[in-house]
């Protein structure tokens, strides 16, 4: 039976997601977020440090990530995204100094490998057919396992690559997740891995367009209601408990639970989740990026990892960043800047900066946690799980959390 009334805790993507699909389906929904603001990990901020708005953190899709691209074309948002006319990936090397552009073709057969001046500098074309171990992987394999993690086409771009993907070092990595990176991005040729940027904020293209759409369905979104306790019965949860206020279902009522996976574990008796994190640090510095900078570069032998261009602003992106947690905000946005100067050819003076450090940023995407990764369905018929930390098959993404959301909503009303 297709419910009447969709509870959807938590606004963050997986959440907005479910819920932007049941309400296109013409059900009722009514969303509770914890905080004043939905988005949850993937939201735009006024940082007044710096005087502008900006992101909690870098965020990038790839052309080849349909489910978020389809959330984004039902809620009016893909113009949103701005990309490269192609697969172009610029990169620096820190240690070196040298500079390369790699250069995708569109089709699925890359023959840009073949091209010295396409390809990474100092690759050989061995190195990228030795990378096909990596898409057909044992059960329970590291990536280190899978492939040798050493040469310069790991170094210069396998490493950089899965590193964000997967915001975990790739060597312990899981081989089963960046094998489906790899299989919906590289070996699926150019046209599905450009770089998509939300150059004027993630909040403008992902999150405002979805609530409008969910109130403009007859939906709601409630802010400030942080689900407190589930009331569970045998079969079914009969009763949202959000502290001040409950809320009793009825027998057609059901819930899509998309919270962080330390919330869910504690409202869901007995529920498996992933338990280890990895950090990821976003520096910011106020300043234009020089005329011809592209919008986003590769860092090899650095802090830094990539560097984004924004109007007013050069933005740094440090993934699977534990080890720097430690350090003091002004040493690493001293630290930081230093590189930046180099590859953006820029005085030394550092602008005006903020740091901003995800500890959680997701969980960490090794073989031990992706089996601890639960399903959508639960022991409980009108409660679904969604979230980056179920099981999708993909590390902790946008386009995971996206999917995650789509397949909460096909349970609950199949279309
Ligand atoms: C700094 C950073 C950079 C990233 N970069 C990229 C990238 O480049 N590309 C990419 O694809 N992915 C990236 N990610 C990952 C991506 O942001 C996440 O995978 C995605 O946003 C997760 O969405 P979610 O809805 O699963 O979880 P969340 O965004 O965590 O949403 C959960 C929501 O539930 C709410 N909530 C919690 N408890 C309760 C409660 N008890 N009651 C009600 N509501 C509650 C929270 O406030 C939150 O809004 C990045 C993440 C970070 C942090």
């Amino acid at each position: 039976m297709t419910p009447l009334q969709i509870h959807v805790i938590g606004a963050g993507l997986a959440g907005l997601s479910a819920a932007v699909r049941l309400a296109s389906r013409g059900l009722a929904v009514t969303v509770h977020e914890a905080t004043d603001q939905a988005g949850g990990r993937c939201r735009s901020y006024y940082d007044s440090t710096l005087g502008m708005e900006i992101d909690n953190g870098n965020h990038l899709v790839l052309s080849g990530n349909k489910a978020a691209l389809s959330y984004l074309d039902l809620i009016g948002a893909r113009a949103g995204l701005t990309a490269p006319p192609s697969a172009s990936f610029p990169f620096i090397d820190l240690a070196t100094g040298e500079r390369w552009t790699l250069r995708a073709n569109d089709g699925i057969v890359p023959w840009w490998i073949l091209d010295p001046a396409r390809r990474v500098p100092g690759t050989r074309l061995r190195e990228y057919l030795a990378l096909a171990k990596l898409l057909r992987p044992k059960a329970g394999a590291t990536i280190g396992e899978a492939i040798s993690c050493s040469g310069p086409l790991y170094a210069r771009l396998i490493e950089p690559l899965l590193m964000s993907a997967l915001n975990t070092e790739p060597q312990n990595g899981s081989a089963a997740l960046a094998a489906a990176i790899i299989r919906e991005t590289l070996a699926a040729g150019g046209r599905n891995y450009r770089p998509l940027i939300a150059r004027n904020g993630l909040s403008n293209v992902f999150v405002a367009p979805a609530l409008e759409y969910i109130t403009g369905h007859g939906g709601s979104v409630n802010y400030g209601r942080r689900l407190r306790r589930l009331a569970l019965g045998a079969d079914r949860v009969s009763a949202l408990e959000f502290g001040d206020t409950s809320i009793r279902l009825t027998s057609s009522d059901a819930i899509v639970l998309a919270v962080p996976p330390t919330v869910a574990e504690s409202l869901v008796p007995e529920l498996p989740t992933p338990t280890e994190s990895r950090a990821i640090v976003n520096a910011h510095f106020r300043i234009d990026p020089p005329a011809g900078l592209a919008p986003m570069i590769g860092v090899v032998n650095g802090m830094t990892q990539w560097l984004f261009a924004f109007p007013g602003r050069l933005s740094v992106t440090i993934s699977a960043a534990d080890d720097l947690l430690e350090l003091s905000r002004e040493d690493l946005a001293q630290q930081i800047w230093r590189e930046v100067a180099i590859i953006a050819n820029l005085a030394d003076t550092m602008p005006g900066w903020q740091i901003v450090r995800e500890r959680r940023a997701t969980f960490a995407a090794v073989p031990r946690e992706e089996a601890k990764r639960p399903g959508a369905e639960t022991a409980w018929q009108n409660l679904v799980l969604a979230g980056d930390w179920t099981r999708t098959g993909l590390p902790a993404t946008i386009e995971g959390a996206i999917r995650s959301g789509a397949k909460a909503a096909g349970i609950l009303a199949p279309q």
